[in-house]
């Protein structure tokens, strides 16, 4: 059977364009198909009427621990080595986030050597055998005055129901440092693509054997399409219809304001986990390096409507989620891939790795 492509990608966030560009590389004949009127899926950046760079989904930063990753990414934008921090702040003070030494010297009001820390923090941390919920999970390793000063209300707003109701995985990655490290990412790579994430996803896409359709679903064209392959980075539900009905997330309202100031904050991200509605607020121009004379911020509020950002870490979503699994599983010549894809959420890197991965498999096996 001849196809008029070798292979279809529906999505052209990291995941989908990642995929297309290995393969177009490797001789295959590409068409994308994205839904929204722009390419770069949640990382997409825009300038604003007031000519500032922002970042039309929330802030993203790029960091990994993965050379062949950011070797991969880098064949497509140079970077601007931004570090980042984000502070927190609380009864009317920015602390560093992650906890670390220089957290504790501020919160308790003494200093603190490293041996000191650990052992403030060993008498504080309440010991759990296997933690039921993200709640353990914090207090077992910061304490509980920690875990109310910085994460109860933060968590409460960021997904609606209190870390005791949360899985205790979705908490195990939050990190606390006996050092004066007050980056917010670790990973030996990080920055920000100098001229943005649109040029780079539209140097990532442009290659003559990329096809690229925009405001095209999937659903709407799929039929009149042939391809050798196809590679589904949308909702897994909604490539079946929701036959079992809609996956949850947890939604995200950005709200931008531009203010004529040069600088807003002292910091890319301040996190507000006790006051106000909103999670954070971001001032892109600390990321992007931009200089000018007025500077745009957003606001995060969470819901369970806005743009869907986190899938629900809950076990009656992943049960549903397995079962659209296994319909999955028994589709031909087809893959899933991506946040959306495979229901999780994952950082910029992972979906790169998952792109390059399914490519290598691909050339296998076509
Ligand atoms: C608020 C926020 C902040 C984040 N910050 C960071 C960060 O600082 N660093 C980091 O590494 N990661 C960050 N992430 C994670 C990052 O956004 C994801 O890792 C990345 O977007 C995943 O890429 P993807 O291709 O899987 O999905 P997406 O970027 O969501 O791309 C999927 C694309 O598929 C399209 N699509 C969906 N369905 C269809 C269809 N039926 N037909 C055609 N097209 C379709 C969508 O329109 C979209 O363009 C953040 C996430 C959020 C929510």
């Amino acid at each position: 059977m001849a196809f008029s492509y070798d292979i279809l990608v529906a999505g052209s966030g990291w995941a989908g364009a990642t995929v297309a560009r290995k393969l177009a590389d490797e001789g295959l004949r590409v068409l994308v198909l994205e839904r929204r009127n722009h390419i770069g899926g949640n990382c997409y950046d825009e300038y604003n009427e007031h000519g500032i760079l922002i970042h039309r989904y929330g802030p993203h930063i790029f960091h990994t621990k993965f050379p062949h990753v950011w070797e991969f990414a880098s064949q497509f934008t140079s970077w601007r080595l931004y570090r980042h921090e984000v502070r927190s702040y609380v009864d009317g003070t920015f602390f560093p986030i992650p906890v670390n030494l220089n957290t504790m010297e501020m919160l308790y009001r003494r200093n603190f050597t490293r041996e000191e820390m650990i052992s403030f923090i060993s008498d504080r941390v309440i010991h759990y055998e296997e933690p039921k919920n993200s709640h353990e999970v914090i207090v077992s390793q910061m304490g509980q005055d920690i875990y109310d000063k910085f994460f109860a209300g933060y968590t409460l707003k960021q997904w609606g129901v209190t870390a005791d109701e949360l899985e205790p995985e979705v908490c195990s990655r939050i990190p606390i440092r006996y050092t004066r490290d007050n980056r917010y990412f670790s990973d030996p790579y990080q920055g920000i693509p100098k001229e943005g994430y649109g040029r780079l996803f539209r140097r990532m896409l442009d290659h003559e054997r990329i096809s690229l359709l925009l405001k095209t679903d999937y659903s709407a064209v799929k039929d009149e399409i042939k391809a050798g392959w196809t590679v589904y980075t949308g909702g897994i539900d909604t490539f079946f219809n929701r036959v079992y009905g809609p996956l949850p997330y947890r939604g995200m309202r950005f709200v931008f304001e531009t203010h004529e100031q040069e600088s807003y904050q002292g910091w890319g991200v301040v996190n507000y986990p006790n006051d106000f509605g909103y999670t954070r607020i971001t001032e892109y121009k600390r990321l992007t390096g931009q200089e000018r004379s007025h500077t745009t911020i957003s606001f995060e509020y969470p819901s369970n409507n806005g743009e869907p950002c986190y899938p629900m870490p809950t076990k009656s979503a992943m049960a549903l989620y397995g079962r659209y699994c296994k319909l999955a599983g028994k589709m031909d010549r087809t893959s899933f891939l991506g946040r959306l894809g495979s229901y999780r959420y994952i950082n910029m890197d992972q979906a790169i790795l998952q792109g390059l991965d399914l490519a290598e498999e691909l050339l296998e096996l076509i």
